[in-house]
């Protein structure tokens, strides 16, 4: 079957309507489909609408914004109810921020000589409250400050690069908190992309695990190869489940939808028992 669990609408930093991203993925051969915006529960109705319409199984999603120990991780949130006002409450603090952070990486811009990016991105977001650095990337690319969009963020917003502002997300135990609360399963997101040392992933494997997570991406675009091997077998060790998905932003920005090898049949599904 083919299964994709993390994805991305305009509703939060995606290129296309919610509506679209699920007739991109059924005509991709996707069977089983989450989408799972950053921080927005928005886009949900209308993707499980659409996603009905192509015959998709649908499965409510989010993609939470976590800061731990001064780095930021996601968490996926699988199959929680949109309507819990918990994790309506959480994300809508953790969404808060955005624009004040988004002033502060416009004022660095400049400081480097590039102007006019605050007002750029907000162009490129089709929700301003959810303005994001994939929008400022797009900008950035638009007017050829940059060559693409994975150029803007190697030159300028990743950590040590002017444009780059450090943001205080959610706590690792309240985002858990909240995605069991509505009743979902918490995924830690691509982990082999935070660069942490084999010392501090083990603290953050061991710290996900004790707060309620239940599962790891294994197969995900940022991962190499040799990440889909390493994390297949740390899932293992750890007893977590394994997950796949395609994190698609947009067309040329990021994988296809349903386009990722599967999971390796060793590991444990984190749908294994879901009825689908
Ligand atoms: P923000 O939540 O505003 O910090 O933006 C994070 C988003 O930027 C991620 O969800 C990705 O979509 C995108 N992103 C982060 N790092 C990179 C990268 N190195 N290349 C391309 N996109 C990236
Ligand atoms: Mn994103
Ligand atoms: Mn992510
Ligand atoms: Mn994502």
């Amino acid at each position: 079957m083919n299964i994709d669990l993390h994805c991305h609408s305009n509703v939060s930093d995606g290129a296309l309507p919610p509506a679209e991203v699920a007739r991109r993925a059924a005509r991709n051969g996707v069977q089983v489909w989450a989408l799972t915006d950053h921080d927005q529960l928005g886009g949900l109705a209308q993707a499980r609408e659409a996603a009905r319409a192509e015959g998709m199984h649908f499965i409510d999603g989010v993609e939470i914004s976590v800061t731990w120990r001064g780095s930021t991780v996601h968490v996926v949130g699988l199959r929680i109810d949109p309507a819990n006002e918990m994790l309506a409450g959480g994300l809508a603090q953790v969404r808060s921020g955005r624009i004040e952070r988004a002033k502060r990486m416009a004022r660095e811009l400049e400081e480097a000589g590039i102007d006019g990016t605050f007002e750029g991105a907000l162009r490129h977001a089709e929700n301003p409250a959810m303005v994001s650095r994939t929008h400022f990337a797009r900008f950035l690319a638009a007017v050829g400050a940059v060559a693409d969009t994975k150029d803007a963020f190697r030159k300028y917003l990743v950590p040590g690069k002017p444009g780059y502002v450090p943001h205080q997300w959610a706590v690792l135990a309240d985002a858990l908190a909240w995605i069991r609360a509505a009743g979902g399963h918490a995924v830690l997101a691509h982990p082999g992309r935070y660069g942490l040392s084999a010392g501090a992933m083990d603290a953050l494997l061991r710290e996900f695990r004790d707060a309620g997570g239940e599962a790891i991406e294994v197969v995900t675009a940022s991962h190499s190869p040799d990440q889909v091997h390493h994390f297949g077998a740390v899932a293992a060790q750890y007893g977590f489940a394994a997950s796949r998905g395609s994190d698609f932003h947009g067309w040329r920005e990021s994988a296809e939808l349903g386009s990722l090898p599967p999971l390796d049949p060793a590991l444990r599904p984190v749908w294994r028992d879901w009825t689908l």
